[in-house]
């Protein structure tokens, strides 16, 4: 209670009241009392006093009424005095006293009151001093006794005689009193304008602090909406205004971190790399979805001992100085992911791990390494066979002409083999790099289908087969967009592998059709069919279910990697269809306009 403001400032001004009037009491009191002293001797001193002519003839009866040894007329003279020396019954009264003996001779008071007066004892240093010839004695009075006296010394001849006036301060003490009494009243009222004073002190002071406390605490709870009213321009109210612009800036600061807050939540919870963060114990903090994913768990539900404790301990992660970091890899199920965990400096200490998934570069990097180990082997092959047959023709003389015909057509063989390869190759790595521009046209689907029908036919009879045009009838085949020779290339593939592998006599199918906005060929044979193990990676470079045989029949291994680019680059899809029997179907489709999908894209 009294540590608030207001309370203090009643305690000081009630102090400072009470101190004030008691400071000024003190004063008037011991003024007065002085005042007073100090007139009682002046009056005496206009009475016996020498500095005063007039008292000399008066003095002077006085010793020769002591020499007669008259009291009775003594006591007259000090009478008829009564008003200059200001006596009063009550109060001051004077006594004639035996000068040697300092006994009660007469005075305005009876006997037993001298004896009862605080002086009565000490007259015999009062004797003794006028004995050794004093004029006064006693006339110094202290200010803090409770009465003031004079004691005169009347002595002539063989005769002496004391006049002793005594005044037992009760005007005085009385005046005080009264005084008291009106300083105390005073402080009563003081104090009461003093308490009035403070709440009007607390209306003009505290009010407009304690509304600045409330506006602090709402800014401190972040509730920014108002602004606390200015009503003065004392120092409070520019303290208010100074207030309200810092809340602003506060304000428009937060605004600011608040934004990159969620620039950064949104990067965080959208980012394909996994980050978790984990206090000094070891607990989640935070995580984001793509860690979940990759982990292949729910994060938060666990700790960090769980979940990369194996790749490196935490005290050892917490022990890094930053930018210092501990890399790892980790198999999560098909996945391989790259894991960096550093030290977060805050107090607490923490620490953050990031995940990298680098299956498919792994995948790429295998399949890179597969492909250049294929595309050299495939080289090696002719490669040898060349070298080998050129040595034989050279090394040996004697060789037999229709021999060396036939190591010729060999060697022309092979390298025809491995300009087919190298020609592959290149198609391939333009199609991969994006630098094989389709020449976009619209054309008659069946006509295409026709031509590489035709082209084929030959070869189809050479092998004895029957080829079949399925599509010929009811459907109306559509005009489609695309690059018609990389299409017809595409098909020519298709039905190329269906005549090669399909034992003579065998019969050779296309179809072709409309769904919705695609179209579809389908080219079957009854040929020796794939495989089920083999049937997802035919589409693969270099693939081959029978290594022998597709040599044998001039095949490369890329034509089907290649028709699988040209289709997907016309949006498009290959792939081998689910067939009844022996051999195998392969079914493509294209949508009918490029345009469309791309759009949709
Ligand atoms: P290749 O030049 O060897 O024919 P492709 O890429 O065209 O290469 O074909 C890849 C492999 O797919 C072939 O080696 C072959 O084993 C298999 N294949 C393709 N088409 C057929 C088919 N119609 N019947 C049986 N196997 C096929």
């Amino acid at each position: 209670m009294f540590r608030s403001l207001h309370m203090k400032l009643v305690l000081i001004m009630l102090l400072l009241i009470t101190s004030l009037m008691t400071i000024v009491g003190a004063f008037m009191m011991t003024s007065i009392t002085a005042f007073y002293i100090d007139e009682f001797y002046q009056q005496m001193e206009s009475v016996f006093g020498d500095s005063n002519p007039a008292n000399i003839p008066f003095v002077a009866s006085l010793r020769s009424w002591a020499e007669e040894e008259n009291v009775p007329k003594l006591q007259e003279m000090i009478e008829a005095k009564a008003g200059d020396l200001g006596l009063n019954a009550n109060i001051r009264n004077y006594y004639i006293l035996d000068g040697r003996t300092g006994a009660y001779l007469a005075g305005s008071d009876g006997e037993d009151a001298f004896a009862r007066l605080p002086v009565s004892q000490n007259l015999l240093t009062v004797r003794n001093s006028i004995a050794a010839g004093g004029s006064a004695v006693g006339d110094q009075s202290d200010i803090a006794a409770s009465y003031m006296d004079l004691a005169i010394p009347i002595t002539s001849g063989s005769s002496a005689y004391i006049i002793y006036i005594y005044d037992n301060r009760d005007t005085v003490t009385d005046l005080n009193g009264q005084l008291f009494v009106i300083i105390l009243q005073a402080l009563l009222v003081g104090l009461l304008i003093s308490v009035l004073l403070s709440f009007l002190l607390s209306k003009t002071m505290i009010i407009p602090i304690e509304r600045l406390t409330e506006g602090a605490e709402r800014v401190a709870a972040g509730d920014f909406s108002s602004a606390i009213a200015v009503e003065s321009t004392d120092e409070i109210g520019i303290l208010t205004t100074t207030f309200n612009d810092m809340a602003e800036v506060l304000q428009d600061t937060l605004e600011a971190v608040e934004n990159e807050r969620n620039k950064l939540d949104t990067l965080f919870l959208h980012m394909t790399d996994g980050v978790v963060s984990f206090a000094g114990d070891g607990a989640v903090l935070t995580n984001n979805p793509a860690a979940s994913r990759m982990l292949g768990r729910e994060v938060a539900f666990y700790d960090y001992e769980a979940l990369f404790g194996q790749q490196a301990p935490l005290q050892k992660v917490l022990s890094l100085q930053r930018p210092d970091f501990v890399s790892g890899e980790l198999n999560v199920g098909e996945r391989i992911l790259e894991l960096y965990l550093a030290p977060v400096s805050d107090e607490e200490g923490g620490a953050m791990a990031v995940l990298h998934d680098v299956t498919a570069q792994r995948k790429n990097d295998e399949m890179r390494k597969e492909f250049v180990a294929n595309v050299s082997h495939e080289l090696r092959t002719p490669l040898t066979n060349v070298r080998s047959y050129a040595e034989t023709l050279r090394d040996d003389a004697e060789i037999p002409r229709d021999m060396v015909d036939s190591f010729l057509d060999i060697i022309i063989s092979e390298t025809d083999r491995m300009t087919r390869i190298v020609q592959d190759l290149l198609t391939l790595s333009r199609l991969d790099s994006g630098m094989a521009d389709l020449r976009m046209s619209r054309f008659p689907l069946a006509v295409a289908i026709e031509s590489v029908c035709r082209a084929v036919e030959l070869d189809a009879q050479n092998h004895s087969h029957t080829l079949v045009r399925k599509y010929g009838s009811g459907v109306m085949l559509p005009v489609i967009t695309g690059d018609r020779s990389r299409l017809e290339q595409v098909m020519m593939n298709v039905v190329g592998n269906a005549i090669k592998y399909t034992p003579d006599g065998g019969t050779i199918s296309v179809d072709a059709g409309v769904t919705g906005k695609n179209v579809w060929i389908e080219v079957s044979d009854t040929g020796i069919g794939i495989p089920a193990k083999d049937r997802e990676r035919i589409f693969d470079r270099f693939y081959r279910v029978d290594k022998a045989r597709s040599r044998e029949k001039g095949g490369t291994g890329l034509g089907l990697s290649i028709a699988k680019e040209i289709v997907l680059r016309h949006h498009g899809t290959i792939s081998l269809a689910s067939h009844d029997g022996p051999g195998c179907t392969v079914r493509i489709v294209l949508p009918i306009r490029q345009e469309e999908v791309r759009h949709e894209e």
